[in-house]
């Protein structure tokens, strides 16, 4: 598509204005607001910056686990939602099936089809990380890093992302320390640590925060834990699940309120079975029950396994919940972008990269363009 147009409510970085977006190539060239009065252009589509998940374990039937043609399918499942850039997610398995699956994506990435998301890296939950806080990772397969050597966690490295760890495990600071300078982001998450060493783990290098409020110690006014840390370190982002399962949304509230508003993140955290109605899979050898839109382990505890939802839904949650769209739109967008350092993408602005999102007034997705070519 060259020399294409789009018009729309445009969303831009702090406003919503009606305009015109001129495509050529694969780029935004142009950016004519011609209108942009409060309430304008209510006949119009929304026009959003594609969306971007960098927390998502598998959709619509898909595993990130799997081999290459459930990327593929993962990849066009969440383009569908209007997600067009995002990380694969593996989750706590033994490492050699870890090492396995890091090959498994660095070969798939760049044959990943151009009618899905754009995987622009793969990122890593456990196995370091905290039994206390282990969610609903199989405990079996924890590790310490200091029980590890390094030639066992190595083969991880090239293209890694994002890794979450656990700072206050054995061996914790160390492999956050060693990890950044290899220019892996750590998300600092599953986690017991205590304020200090919440905060010793951002010193060494963590940058942001898996799943803030879920599988970490929280806000107790005697014992503050890592959500304590993340809120209120400002250069921490934080992902947030906005699904109304995983964290009750007065508490989105009270992110908003104490983060920058560019340091939070909407993730899915979402499972292949998202899109898939109920039922039960198994991951990494624990059961998972899906059952009106609430993942938990099917053992009775009620532990939540991850979410069915992708970006669109936490998006209209968001903005259902009081927030901006701007700023709905930027948590699913810019600013996971901003923590991977990625700047090509990620804002309806002139030079960017034509990924784009049309909207109706729900919020519902109507048509999806990756690098200026309309898929959806
Ligand atoms: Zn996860």
């Amino acid at each position: 598509m060259t020399g294409s147009e789009l018009r729309g409510r445009l969303i831009l970085d702090d406003s919503v204005a009606v305009g015109r977006l001129v495509i050529e190539d694969d780029r935004i060239a142009a950016v004519d607001i011609e209108n942009d009065a409060p309430g304008a252009g209510a006949d119009l589509p929304y026009i959003s910056p594609g969306f971007v998940d960098v927390h998502v374990h598998g959709w619509g039937g898909h595993d990130a686990m799997g081999d290459a043609h459930a990327l593929d399918g993962m990849a066009r499942a969440l383009l569908r939602h209007g997600v067009t850039s995002f990380l694969p997610t593996g989750v706590t398995n033994p490492l050699p099936v870890l090492h396995a699956w890091a090959d498994r994506v660095r070969a798939w990435l760049p044959a990943a089809p151009a009618n899905g998301a754009d995987p622009i890296g793969f990122n890593i939950e456990g196995p370091f990380i905290s039994h206390a806080k282990k969610g609903a990772h199989n405990p079996s397969l924890l590790l310490n890093p200091a029980d590890v050597p390094w030639s066992d966690i190595e083969p991880l490295v090239d293209g890694l992302t994002v890794m979450t760890v656990a700072p206050e495990i054995p061996g914790g600071l160390e492999l956050i320390r060693r990890l950044t300078s290899l220019g892996v982001r750590i998300s600092i998450g599953h986690s017991n640590a205590d304020l200090a060493g919440a905060l010793a783990g951002y010193d060494a290098g963590g940058v942001t925060t898996t799943h803030l409020f879920n599988g970490m110690s929280g806000i107790d006014h005697r014992s503050p834990g890592v959500a304590v840390a993340a809120l209120t370190r400002d250069d921490a982002w934080v992902e947030l699940i906005a699904d109304g399962h995983h964290v009750h949304p007065a508490l989105w509230r009270i992110i908003q309120r104490t983060k920058p508003a560019d340091r939070m993140m909407l993730i899915s955290d979402a499972l292949s079975m998202a899109g898939m109605g109920d039922g039960r899979l198994t991951i990494s050898g624990l059961e998972i029950e899906v059952k009106d839109g609430r993942c938990t382990l099917a053992d009775g505890s009620g532990t939540l396994a991850g979410s069915v939802i992708a970006l669109d839904t936490a998006v209209r949650n968001m903005v259902r919940a009081g927030f901006s769209l701007p700023v709905a739109v930027a948590a699913a967008s810019r600013n996971p972008l901003a923590m991977l350092g990625v700047t090509d993408r990620g804002r309806v602005a002139e030079g960017q990269l034509a990924d784009l999102v049309e909207l109706d007034d729900d919020l519902v997705v109507r048509g999806v363009v990756r690098a200026g070519t309309r898929i959806v």
